[in-house]
């Protein structure tokens, strides 16, 4: 009999954790983190602790308890013994941290299949983030049109446009026929194709069920709804309507608008302005030649900011290693300052006590280029608006979605026609039931067969 347990991504966007059992056969399809894990108990200075492993979290019911899934170590103050483990592989989708950032706890000799390029986001991440690791587990990479046999089911990876490189939907035959997992994908990004090929695969396989995401499945959608391409065209118009600097601000795994704001800064004779971390990441992403992204090192359009650090003298020795490999293309506060008309800067929320040397003139712009907040009461927001009036700066809210938009879930439903619908990833998965088609409604932790 083949089931399906949601551990995760259930009534809320992000954090999925799938688990299919076919007889025997146990795979996990991404193990992501909630956006919002723990905050009924924990808050800035209450945390979980490290020293209790995974403790913490079993008490309010934040991980699944189960046996045989995860590491050793941190088992070791839990009532819940190690055995070895009882999950086959796991696939992740793709490499955003509410599809992927739980794996940190998963059982090491667990099988972890990525596509090429997520392996590359996560070397980078391991390489410039403190406490970013993902443990040494068998890796192995997969592109799509690949099958992959685990035990008694076949997984085919396939491309998928998403806000991030390397996103993928499955196909999955089990016993029973076949289920889909949607991953999290769009068709108003630049790569639509890689949508459209995903769709038109699932559509051959006559699907028993869907697990589709639901992000944007909303009553009323308050958000402004840009393409990618009107993005970069309402970005565009606003550098090449000033002399001054143009700040941006977008998710740092967004290649498709790091792409977008290169190559506005290119056709405006501007250069780009990006940190060493994303320099980085931009040079690790190299090594998949089909991503096709400017080398930092090598392009000039590209360079890197460094902050004061340490001695305050910009010395090679303030700085990590991996970040004095970018020295070359090194810029500071005072170059940006007196290169204001030639530049579009790279610059995100936690990094604006840079403004306070950089000191853009009066009347500069700033895009942020990311969701708008999720309440009116956002502190971070209004804080955001507070340093942007002090420097007198001119803001624009421009974002294209990394989801479909409802219109598009109901059009790319009624070309798979599956015979069954779990809703995952969303906030209204009642919302689904407009569609013509079975839904079933999930809950966390409970099992549902597909048939
Ligand atoms: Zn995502």
């Amino acid at each position: 009999m083949v089931v399906l347990t949601f551990y995760g991504g259930v009534d809320e966007i992000g954090g999925n954790k799938i688990l299919l059992q076919d007889g025997d056969t146990k795979v996990f399809f991404d193990f992501g983190q909630s956006f919002n894990m723990g905050s009924n108990f924990f808050t800035s200075w209450l945390s979980a602790r490290r020293v209790n492993g995974l403790g913490d979290y079993f008490e309010f019911g934040l991980l699944p308890k189960l046996k045989g899934v995860y590491t050793k170590e941190l088992l070791e103050f839990t009532d819940l013994p190690y055995v070895d483990p009882e999950v086959d592989a796991v696939f992740l989708s793709h490499a955003h941290f509410d599809h992927i950032e739980h794996i940190k706890f998963l059982d090491p000799e667990i099988p972890i299949y990525v596509g090429e390029g997520t392996k590359l986001f996560m070397n980078a991440a391991e390489k410039t983030s403190t406490f970013c690791n993902y443990r040494k587990h068998p890796y192995r990479t997969f592109r799509t049109g690949d099958k992959i046999n685990i035990n008694s089911i076949s997984v085919q990876p396939i491309h998928v446009d998403h806000s991030i490189p390397a996103a993928y939907g499955f196909l999955i035959e089990t016993s029973e026929g076949v289920i889909s997992y949607s991953g999290d994908l769009r068709v108003h990004g630049t790569r639509k194709d890689l949508t459209t090929d995903f769709v038109s695969k699932a559509c051959a396989c006559e699907l028993e069920a869907i697990v589709c995401e639901g992000t944007r499945m909303v009553e009323t959608e308050k958000r402004k709804n840009y393409s990618e391409e009107q993005v970069a065209q309402l970005s565009s118009d606003v550098v090449s309507s000033t002399d001054n600097i143009v700040f941006a601000t977008h998710y740092s795994r967004d290649m498709d608008r790091l792409r977008t704001f290169y190559q506005i800064a290119k056709n405006n004779s501007r250069q780009l302005v990006i940190s060493p971390k994303t320099a980085y990441l931009l040079s690790t992403l190299l090594g998949d030649k089909r991503l096709d992204l400017p080398d930092p090192l090598n392009d000039d359009t590209i360079l890197v900011y460094y902050k004061r650090k340490k001695s305050g003298q910009f010395e090679e020795k303030d700085y990590y290693v991996w970040e004095r490999e970018f020295m070359d293309k090194m810029v500071t506060h005072d170059f940006v300052h007196n290169n204001q008309s030639k530049l579009v800067m790279d610059l995100d929320f936690y990094q604006f006590a840079e403004l306070i040397d950089i000191k853009p003139d009066a009347g500069s712009h700033f895009i942020h280029s990311m969701s708008e907040p999720f309440s009116e009461e956002d502190v971070e927001d209004e804080v955001m608006h507070n340093w942007l009036d002090h420097f007198k700066m001119k803001f624009h809210q421009y974002h294209a979605s990394g989801h479909l938009h409802q219109d598009h879930i109901t059009s790319l439903i009624d070309q798979i026609k599956p015979k069954k619908i779990f809703p995952i990833h969303t906030e209204n998965q009642q919302l689904f039931k407009k569609l013509q088609y079975t839904i079933q409604i999930i809950k966390p932790g409970e099992t549902y067969s597909l048939r």
